[in-house]
């Protein structure tokens, strides 16, 4: 019977054969019922023969798994990470202001922050749609024009823009991963993360009492070759801007040194370091800068997949710092996206796709079945207290 089971390596099962045949002899008897002739032995031309394209590789796992839907939160959510019907256009199209609190309210999504809101007459323009007729349900952040780097006074205009922005009722500002890797001065140089020019912008944001939701850097393979050993390259083939293996980018640890010590030198101002301060495959210096930085909070928006493959690291992470990590998506407001996150948080399910496999890599994720606790904090209590600091322009 044993020459019928296909379980086991292929050491494994040659030791068994070898065994066999000497107890049979050389005459060994073939499986009742098998027309076939089984080969134990691996094709020798198997690596010609592996000519499956990459794109068209989908295997279905057969895994009998529990599968434990969760469309509604257990508690309500503020989701920390959205651009959903934004300034700057992020999202081809925008979603009927209407039909998103629909999904939301299904959901239990208590409220959107929506991060990209420019400031003037865009910045009005996003507050006037969402947050006017539907008060509680969003939260907009302004930005920084930065076509403005090289004027004379453009720590005080920035700042103005920031006064004018709360005025009109942005709470918080956001900056995007294009400051260190794409915004630059008339030197040609890319504009630090720390650059002093932006010293009085967070000192402002702290005076007003808003948070900074910073992006910084991105996931470690970007900082790779394209090539058959990055974990990303199906990613980075379908988005050639997103890779920064090129000499002139600076280094991945480079920027994150450089808002950590915008961090530090801001101790009054509080920073949401987005994506898991953009560093989700390495939980151990992320919880050392928590650790460090009292003023850093992070959110975990398109990180489900990097924590998710790590459930265990991952469960001790919420466990340490359940007062420090927020709710976010960075994902157009859909039932499913936000059902797919809340499965991974309230859930033990295993081995199930992260919302958008298999755009960031070919693996599957793993449910934390966080506490009531924490998900308490995690889903709308640590941003409740952030945005209870807000004092205003007075
Ligand atoms: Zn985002």
């Amino acid at each position: 019977m044993i020459f019928c089971a296909r379980r086991g390596n292929g050491r494994t099962q040659r030791k068994l054969l070898i065994g066999l045949l000497s107890v049979l002899g050389a005459a060994a008897l073939p499986c009742p019922g098998f027309s076939q002739d089984i080969q134990y032995q691996a094709d020798p031309d198997a690596a010609q023969k592996k000519t499956l394209l990459l794109k068209d590789f989908d295997p279905q796992p057969m895994l009998h798994a529990e599968k434990h839907e969760v469309p509604r939160a257990r508690f309500p959510v503020i989701d920390m990470h959205n651009h959903v019907n934004d300034a700057g256009g992020v999202h081809a199209e925008d979603i009927p202001p209407a039909e998103v609190v629909r999904r939301m309210d299904r959901a239990n999504v208590q409220t959107i922050v929506i991060l990209t809101g420019m400031w003037g007459d865009k910045l009005q323009g996003v507050l006037d749609k969402m947050v006017k007729p539907y008060p509680g349900r969003f939260i907009v952040f302004a930005q920084m024009d930065y076509r403005k780097i090289d004027d004379a006074n453009f720590s005080a205009e920035m700042v103005a823009q920031l006064d004018d922005a709360v005025r009109r009722g942005a709470r918080g500002l956001k900056v995007l991963k294009d400051l260190g890797l794409g915004v630059r001065d008339k030197s040609g140089k890319f504009v630090g993360v720390d650059d002093p020019r932006l010293d009085p912008v967070w000192e402002e944001c702290g005076r007003l009492g808003i948070p900074v939701a910073i992006h910084t850097s991105d996931p470690e393979a970007f900082w790779g070759p394209v090539d058959a050993h990055n974990e990303r390259y199906e990613e980075l083939i379908e988005n050639p801007t997103w890779g920064f293996h090129d000499a002139k980018f600076p280094s991945k640890e480079k920027l994150l040194a450089e808002r950590n010590h915008a961090i530090e030198k801001h101790p009054h101002t509080t920073f949401i370091a987005l994506h898991v301060a953009n560093w989700p495959e390495n939980l151990d210096v992320v919880s050392a800068w928590l650790d460090k930085y009292p003023n850093m909070m992070v959110e975990f928006g398109a990180r489900e997949a990097e924590l998710g493959r790590q459930p265990r690291r991952s469960e001790k992470f919420f466990h340490d710092y359940q007062d420090r990590i927020m709710f976010g998506t960075d994902a157009e407001p859909e039932e499913a996206m936000y059902a797919n996150y809340f499965r991974w948080l309230e859930t033990t399910d295993e081995y199930f796709p992260y919302w958008g496999y298999p755009g960031q890599g070919r693996w599957e994720i793993y449910g934390m079945g966080l506490p009531d606790s924490i998900l308490k904090k995690v889903y709308h209590q640590n941003a409740e207290k952030i945005f209870a600091q807000f004092k205003g322009l007075h």
